[in-house]
């Protein structure tokens, strides 16, 4: 019989890892476990998965206090030493332990203390492999050797026809062959900042470098595998479609956190066991087991979802970038609009700058951008005359408009002109938002919902007033202006239903809608083929937010929505008709007037220079505490008592400071920004700091972010 002592990692807040006794069965030569392995351990009263992180013959525990292993999942291969390293890094980087990194970004099947659902996953994976011959051919060489009827066929030579199959496709233009030729010669590691403007083909550049990179393992008798980031979900479809058509013959698999559970273990393992040769998915799957990964691709790089918000808080573009670094492989960042940090990195060479400057589809032009002072042409329920008549002329011509307005919601307050009374948020430091449609006021914050009422609560005059505008005033506006038009609204509140959504996009691309208007919803990443013109209703309230990057997003935004328009091809080039009508109260601001010479490269050089002057990111390093209380003067005491424990060098603790929206379902938050030159020297003072403030056994609950962008 044989023994020994795991190490494991579990998803607990208690900063270590633990050790555990293992034994053979006696009536077997049972093979030892492996790092990398999942094992069922207890835990308190509980049964929790954990990950083996180290074998060793001897514990620190004494040995009657050790714990048995109670299972080891013998039917999955061990995660990769690499996969490990990379959680390793998360935790520390983001000052987490390490299971609480290594096991949430798990399926929650492959959690559980029953195995039910695993082997179940497992069988329907290995029938499918067996059914069909390509998914067999696409299937890796890894050196699974626990498992047993998962991969009966882990034997098999690794066959020619990894090779994917032609469809009809563009032949690239001499940027676009440029950008393959870049990424793919490269040996090793290397980030590509791909910089192209909406419609300059992008995706077309990725499919290459990924078939090109797959074709190349093939012919060496290995498997690749390719991860494809996108921001967010309601993007994938379209691109989902373009990957399964260009690649018929290869295992694609996605991973986003709207699968179903089954789902998601299916294709976590199928990524995990290399079947998947195309992964394709949101943030979280940058923490997928992917064993053979050669390639990695970030779409629309500057996009803050790709940032985590709860939890650990990572950037899924940086660990992207940390990854292909630790691989030796390419990392490609995309964007048309990429974010400044970016940006800084392809000035310097860190990053290799890859331009594509024109629209790749013949004829397809970049739209005419034009301001509407709203100071001159007075609007009567937020829409300009000339925005009117521009609506008017599409609809004459049976072309699509796109209105895009960044609020959702009927108006985002109600007044009561006789006494003042506004609808606050009783929970929050907010208003409660008008939903029309639904009878109700909303709390954005806090969810918090009530029957608009009748009267004023505190005066009973009956007529209230509901103050600005957002989606569905607008929407009510068009129908009176424009009775006949097919209106349609999309934002959070009319997609709520699984796949509605998608099928709005889906009438969108069917022509059967005239005026689309939505939130940043329809700003992203949709192919409108006959869209010709685009509204933007009033951008101006994010030039004066406190917030420093809320420039660099609107400008990411605008020139993603104005995007939307003018992608068809083969429209008369002699006839240029898509425009972008943008209207503002600013139009001298110097953001409008960038976006006005589709020039993002003056406006990213500007805001560099701003930021290097105020001492702001890329310039320095930040780190946000944040601790929440049931009074504001908790928190802000908790986070004093934080900046008192640690003087530093080279670091700059900021006066804590209640947030933006200081209350939020009853609860007061404040906030604490750590600031430094250096990077490593931040690192270096984070850590102790940290120990030392869980030290304080403080009630209140706090937490840290690395790299914040919401500050
Ligand atoms: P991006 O991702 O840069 O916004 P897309 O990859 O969506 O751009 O491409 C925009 C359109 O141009 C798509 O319809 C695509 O099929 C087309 N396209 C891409 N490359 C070429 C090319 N080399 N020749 C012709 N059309 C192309
Ligand atoms: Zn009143
Ligand atoms: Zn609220």
């Amino acid at each position: 019989m044989t023994a020994c002592i795991l190490t494991v990692a579990l998803d607990t807040p208690i900063d270590t890892v633990f050790d555990y006794r293992w034994s053979s069965p006696e009536d077997d030569a049972c093979i030892a476990p492996q790092i990398g392995q999942f094992v069922l351990v207890p835990f308190g009263r509980r049964e929790v998965v954990g990950l083996i992180v180290e074998i060793k013959q001897d514990s620190d525990i004494a040995n009657d206090r050790l714990r048995d292993i109670l299972a080891v999942r013998t039917q999955l291969a061990p995660v990769t030493p690499e996969w490990i390293a990379l959680c390793r890094f998360a935790a520390d980087y983001y000052q987490r332990p390490l299971g609480e990194v290594a096991l949430p970004c798990l399926p929650k099947h492959l959690r559980a203390a029953k195995t039910v659902s695993l082997d179940r996953a497992l069988k329907k994976l290995a029938q499918s492999a067996k059914a069909t011959p390509i998914a067999k051919a696409a299937k890796t060489q890894q050196s699974a050797k626990p498992e047993q009827d998962a991969e009966p066929d882990t034997e098999a030579p690794p066959p020619s026809s990894a090779e994917p199959a032609t469809t009809p496709r563009p032949s690239l233009n001499a940027e676009q062959h440029a950008a393959v030729d870049a990424i793919t010669v490269a040996n090793g590691f290397q980030t590509h900042l791909l910089f192209g403007v909406t419609g300059s083909g992008k995706t077309e550049v990725y499919l290459n470098a990924a078939e090109r990179i797959l074709l190349r393992e093939a012919t060496e008798g290995r498997y690749g595998q390719v991860l494809l980031l996108v921001p967010e979900i309601n993007l994938t479809p379209q691109l989902e479609a373009s990957v399964r058509a260009r690649f018929p013959h290869l295992p694609v698999a996605t991973l986003h956190s709207q699968l179903a559970e089954g789902e998601r273990l299916r294709h976590w393992i199928a990524a995990h066991q290399g079947r998947a040769a195309i992964v394709l998915g949101t943030r979280l799957s940058v923490l997928a087991s992917l064993p053979q990964l050669r390639l990695i691709v970030v779409d629309e790089e500057h996009d803050p979802s790709y940032k985590q918000q709860e939890g650990l808080r990572y950037s899924a573009r940086d660990l992207a970038i940390w990854r292909a670094r630790q691989l030796q492989i390419p990392v490609v960042l995309g964007s048309a609009t990429p974010s400044v940090e970016s940006w800084q990195h392809a000035q310097t060479g860190r990053y290799r700058l890859l331009n594509l400057t024109q629209r790749a589809a013949a004829h397809a032009q970049l739209p005419r951008v034009s301001l509407i002072d709203m100071e001159i042409h007075k609007a009567a329920d937020g829409l300009s005359p000339p925005l009117v008549a521009a609506l008017r002329g599409r609809l004459e011509r049976g072309e699509q408009s796109l209105l895009f307005l960044n609020r959702r919601g009927y108006a985002p307050v109600m007044h009561c002109d006789a006494c003042g009374w506004i609808s606050n948020c009783r929970r929050c430091t907010a208003f409660m938002v008008l939903h029309k449609p639904e009878h109700r006021l909303r709390c954005h914050h806090c969810s918090l919902e009530q029957r608009v009422p009748v009267s004023c609560p505190t005066c009973g005059n009956v007529d209230l007033q509901p103050l600005g505008r957002g989606t569905q005033r607008v929407e009510e506006h068009l129908q009176v202006l424009f009775p006949d038009a097919r209106v349609l609204r999309i934002d959070a509140d009319s997609t709520r239903r699984k796949g509605s959504a998608q099928a709005a996009f889906d009438a969108v691309h069917r022509g059967d809608v005239d005026i689309l208007l939505g939130t940043q919803m329809v700003a992203k990443g949709h192919d409108f083929q006959r869209l010709t013109l685009v509204g933007v209703i009033n951008p101006d309230t994010a030039l004066f937010s406190q917030d420093y990057r809320a420039g660099e997003r609107l400008f990411a935004q605008l020139m993603q929505v104005a995007g939307r328009a003018g992608r068809a091809a083969g429209t008369n080039a002699s006839a240029p008709s898509s425009e972008v009508l943008l209207q503002t109260r600013y139009p001298q601001h110097p953001l409008y007037r960038a976006l006005l010479a589709h020039d993002y490269i003056g406006f990213a050089q500007s805001t560099l220079d701003e930021r290097r002057a105020a001492g702001l990111p890329p310039f320095a390093y930040q780190a946000l505490l944040r601790a929440e209380a049931r009074s504001l003067q908790d928190a802000l005491d908790f986070l004093q008592q934080a900046r008192a424990l640690a003087p530093a060098d080279g670091i700059v603790l900021n006066e804590p400071v209640p947030m933006t929206v200081t209350r939020v379902a009853g609860v007061e938050r404040a906030q604490l920004l750590v600031e430094s030159t250096s990077r490593p020297q931040l690192q270096a003072f984070l850590r102790p700091w940290i120990q030392a403030l869980r030290q304080l056994k403080s009630r209140l609950r706090w937490s840290l972010e690395v790299d914040p962008v919401d500050i």
